[in-house]
């Protein structure tokens, strides 16, 4: 890889490095952008096959966090830490190590948990920097906050794509039961919503069958069901050249991450059949709202109004791809862009 090549490429502000051998910890921390507030990004510890695996992870996902960001319009920039190790080796002595690491950034960077790390490591991290989020009890974990801004995604999209068609009576097939998927299944029931879903556990379908008079369908069934909306909420890459085919739903509104296996290619599959899709990384942003909030001091009302920005932002999202017949996800990088560079200029008067 050529380093300072791909890092200008992307735009990174500063990739650190920190090693030691006692304890044995090698860390890369990847910083993209802080023009909207210091990088925020949470830490994965993963095996990775060698090192240059490891710098990519971290440039993309960071890269990823400071349009997410700002997109969801809190004053936060991307970053990404990646711990290179075996589950297994990881020890109190490592992230304590790691965690002086992250206190010697003074704040520019600010993490929480991912792949192999818990909200217990997090707290250990935490013995040694106060710049985590995520340990608060207050906050009470990010599903049910995610759940709420997806919710106001569909309500955004149904306004904007199927104006005369209220909730009531709306039909939306859920993919996927879990944390987010049975707390967004609660919302739209409550509202009127007819729902179909789907998951392969299904003691998790029986369930939100029973609680909210769900129609169970088949896992590889939920992309053909004639409804209005389809809700990805179980793993990324499902929107792809043998779903899009069968989809009958005219908006994508979902939580999983990554949901086009390919973002120019499906994302435009998508748009020539006429199907609006919110982007995942904007409407998802309700776990990254509430760990912000974590950060400046828990307050749920506050945490709550917040998530209408996912609201506002879809709006402007579809408006810009509708006025410049481009992909709903060009239209949101292309808003992100816009606020970052506003951050620029005002970071410099
Ligand atoms: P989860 O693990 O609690 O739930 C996922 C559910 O999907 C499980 O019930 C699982 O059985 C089901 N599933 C797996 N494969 C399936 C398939 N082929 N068909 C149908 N169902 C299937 O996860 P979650 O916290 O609810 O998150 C859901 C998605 O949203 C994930 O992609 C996650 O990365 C993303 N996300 C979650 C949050 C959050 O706050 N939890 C925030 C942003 C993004």
């Amino acid at each position: 890889m050529k380093l300072f090549e791909t890092v200008r490429e992307m735009g990174h502000e500063q990739v650190l490095f920190f090693n030691d051998t006692n304890p044995d910890i090698k860390v890369i921390i990847a910083i993209h952008n802080t023009n909207l507030g210091p990088a925020m990004g949470a830490t994965r510890l993963f095996p990775y096959v060698n090192e240059e695996a490891a710098l990519k992870d971290a440039l993309r996902l960071s890269h990823g966090m400071t349009y997410k960001a700002a997109c969801a319009n809190i004053p936060a920039g991307g970053g990404k830490a990646v711990i290179i190790a075996k589950p297994e080796h990881k020890t109190e002595e490592l992230l304590r190590a790691y965690g002086r690491f992250v206190d010697s950034l003074k704040g520019r960077f600010i993490t929480g948990q991912d792949m192999n790390i818990t909200p217990q490591d997090v707290r250990v991290i935490g013995q040694e920097t106060k710049y985590v989020v995520g340990v608060s009890e207050k906050s009470g974990g990010p599903a049910p906050i995610t759940a709420q801004g997806v919710f106001l995604g569909i309500k955004a999209a149904v306004e904007f794509h199927l104006p005369n068609q209220g909730f009531d009576g709306l039909k939306v097939a859920v993919q996927g039961l879990g944390n987010v998927g049975k707390n967004l299944c609660r919302q739209l029931s409550e509202h009127g919503v007819k729902l179909f879903v789907s998951d392969i556990n299904p003691d998790k379908a029986e369930e939100v069958k029973c609680l909210f008079g769900a129609t169970v369908v088949e896992a590889d069934e939920i992309y053909s069901l004639n409804v209005d909306v389809f809700s990805p909420c179980a793993f990324g890459g499902i929107l792809n050249s043998q779903t899009i085919p069968l989809l009958q739903a005219k908006i994508i509104a979902g939580a999983a991450n990554n949901q086009l296996e390919n973002e120019i290619v499906h994302g435009r599959m998508l748009a020539e059949k006429g199907i609006i899709y919110a982007p995942d990384y904007v409407i998802n942003a309700g776990g990254l709202i509430n760990v912000y909030n974590e950060m400046i001091g828990y307050n749920e009302e506050k945490a709550f109004r917040q998530l209408n920005n996912i609201y506002d932002t879809l709006l402007e999202i579809f408006d810009i791809s509708q006025k410049q017949q481009i992909t709903t996800n060009e239209a949101s990088k292309q808003l992100g862009e816009a606020r970052i560079k506003k951050g620029e200029n005002q970071k410099t008067i």
